[in-house]
Formats: structure tokens, sequence, C-alpha cells
């Protein structure tokens, strides 16, 4: 048997706790973490490269850093081996995501081989609803579950300054086709801005008045690369949340392993709401998720330091033991995730912007 590698990120791992009960070879709680917290949902960005050009993610667009430039991004290969460790290891839902997923031409193979992996119950996939109605269907054969759509604002104008894109009608046309092939879990992402769709609150309400998506008002997150446009375009959760309260909202209870976003609920609406209060108090207590960047590397935190490289371990050759050394490693990192993100201190770690990891 290989012994399990004895660094995290390069430094000695005496002091960290991997002594977790043991059934059988396998931790007992596989994914917990010394906070107590269990991870039963991976984020896998699948590329880095985004065609849109948000202005509080990617004002400039997609740049290729040179670093980046160099290596490929996760093969079909790597992300079924990983994919395969994390299930074994309690993962049960995985989020495919970007930069822009819909880009990435074996997509429909990766919606697949996910969904084909033996403990996997849920894939879904989060876009900018590029080609949406063109793909759709192709991704629900594949498997898809759920989709989020990425939605800042419904007044076509806005949604092109906010974007880059006049793409709106063609976004909005492809999440009907989806609701029309019958996909249950239909939700769109809406990050409220101060300066640009703030006054399109109502707009929104009024929308899923009809229509049955659940709605998810995302705070916007400082990145080292935003620090000026957040000062001037922050919302606070609290005040969006009691806006939704005033206007008959009701928040449904919380089940036992719900993830951080606060759910609501009104008789008189189709659709539901979501808020992801990222700057809320104790929002960390309830992570249940990992994230993995399309170069492979393991964030505990979308705000951590850096992500440690699990390539080391994947591609030609796998084998048992390199599955094993994978899981050890994956084990390791998570007995180092921090307590909380710490960004109400304005630190952001090294994330210059979501793209890098998919939000
Ligand atoms: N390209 C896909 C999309 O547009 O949905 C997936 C990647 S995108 C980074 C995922 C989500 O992160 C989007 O809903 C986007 O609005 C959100 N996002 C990006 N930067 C953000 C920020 N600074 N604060 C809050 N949400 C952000």
């Amino acid at each position: 048997m290989l012994q399990p590698p004895l660094l995290w990120k390069g430094v000695a791992v005496e002091n960290i706790n991997t002594s977790l009960p043991q059934k059988s070879g396998r931790p007992l709680h596989a994914l917990q973490d010394s906070y107590q917290r269990e991870f039963s949902y991976l984020r896998l960005s699948v590329t880095d490269v985004c065609n849109f050009s948000c202005n509080y993610c990617l004002p400039d667009g997609y740049q290729c850093d040179s670093e980046q430039g160099k290596q490929k991004p996760l093969s079909l290969e790597e992300i079924k081996q990983l994919v395969s460790v994390f299930a074994q290891k309690g993962i049960t839902k995985v989020r495919i995501t970007g930069g822009e997923p819909s880009i990435r031409k074996d997509l429909v193979e990766i919606i697949r081989c996910v969904k084909n992996t033996q403990g996997i119950e849920t894939v879904a996939l989060t876009t900018n609803g590029y080609k949406l109605t063109e793909n759709i269907q192709s991704w629900i054969e594949a498997g898809l579950d759920a989709l989020n759509v990425s939605i800042d604002s419904l007044d076509p104008s806005v949604f092109q300054m906010i974007t880059g894109h006049s793409r709106l009608q063609e976004t909005l046309a492809g999440l009907d086709r989806a609701l029309e092939l019958g996909l249950k879990k239909v939700k769109v992402n809406a990050v409220l801005l101060k300066t640009y769709n703030l006054n399109e609150f109502e707009r929104f309400l009024n929308w899923i008045k009809t229509t049955p998506i659940s709605l998810r008002f995302i705070e916007l997150m400082e990145t080292s690369d935003n620090r000026e446009y957040f000062h001037a375009n922050h919302v606070k959760g609290e005040d969006i949340q009691a806006r939704l309260e005033q206007s008959g909202w009701v928040q449904k209870i919380r089940s036992k392993n719900a993830g951080p976003a606060k759910e609501y609920e009104h008789s008189d609406f189709a659709g539901n709401i979501g808020l992801i209060m990222p700057y809320s108090k104790d929002f960390c207590k309830s992570c249940n998720r990992l994230r993995i960047s399309s170069m492979g590397k393991l964030h505990l935190c979308l705000f951590g330091e850096g992500g440690e490289d699990l390539r080391p371990y994947l591609g030609s050759g796998q084998s048992e033991e390199q599955d094993e050394l994978l899981s050890q490693q994956v084990d390791l990192g998570l007995q180092t995730k921090p307590e909380e993100h710490y960004l109400s201190d304005n630190n952001t770690g090294t994330t210059r912007h979501l793209a890098m990891l998919g939000g």
C-alpha cells in the first residue's frame, strides 16, 4: 500500500488532523471538515473561458493569463476519474460551471459521464444561456437534472450594459424551452446592482408570478478585480430580505442538509425565491460544497488561497492506488478548510473574479 503524501500545498501536515473515524480503510464521514460540516456537493468548473463580459466579473472579457494558457482544462477522462473518486467519498450532486461551460464542445459527453457515475444523483449546470435553445434538449437527454441561467436584467438595454451582449430575448427563449421540455429544476441567478438593475426588483417579482422558476438573488461579492465597482453597486442582502418579507414572502423551513441559500415562497406566485447572502452572519456554517477549477485545483472556499493541484493524481494509467492518493489528498485538504471566508474583512484571497472558479 502506498503511503499517503505528507504534504498539503507543499507544507508538512503533522498538525493536520486526519484521524476521522475509519471504516474499511475509508473515513466514516468521508467528507467532513474540522468544523463538522459535511460535503455532498461539488462545483466543477470545466473551463475558465467566458464569452460574456459581465461588468462585475470580466468587464474586459476573458483574458488568457500566460500561466493558465499553457495548460489545458480538465479532459473528459480526468473529469470521469475526479467525479468517481468524489462520489465514493459521498458527493451526490455535481454542478458543472465555468467560465461558460456551454463553450466546451464535449459538454454533452461531460454531462453524460457525470450522470453515469455511481453515486451521483443530481447533475446541474450553470450557464449564461448562450445557445440554450439549441442545446438544452441534448443536455437533458444526456442526464441534466437542474439548470441555472444567469439573467441579471429583464430590460434588453440594461442586460446588454451588464453583460456586453444583446442576447436577453435569446436567453429567455432558451429558458422557456427548458420549461417546455419538462425540466423540473430551473433557476435564474440575478445579481442585484445598485446602479444597474436594483430598480427592476418589482419587475423580477412580477415575472415569477406566472413563471415557475426559482429566482436567486445573489448579493454582489467583492473580488480583487472589482473593488471600486463593488463599493458603487453592492446592495445588502438584508435590505432585499426586508423588502421580500414586507411583500408577504415567507421563508421556508430549512431542511437539514440545505446549503446557504435562504428560500422564500408566496402563495400568489408560481415561482419562488432564493437569497444568497454571503455577507450575512453564519453564511459559511451551512457550507456544503467543494470546488474544483478547470485546471484541476481543489478549492476549499470561493475566496481561499490558490487551491491544491489534484492533477498529479489524475490521468493516464489510473489505478486504485492513484485514486487512493487523490482521495487522501482531498481528506488532508478538507481538514484545512477555514471556518469562514472573511469577506466582511474585505479579504478576497486570491480570487480575482468568479469566472476563475464558477461562483
Ligand atoms: N458563465 C456562467 C454563468 O454566467 O452563469 C457560469 C459562471 S458565473 C461566474 C456563475 C455565477 O456567478 C453567475 O450567476 C454570476 O452572476 C455570478 N457572479 C460572478 N461574479 C460575481 C460576483 N462578484 N458576485 C456575485 N455573483 C457573481
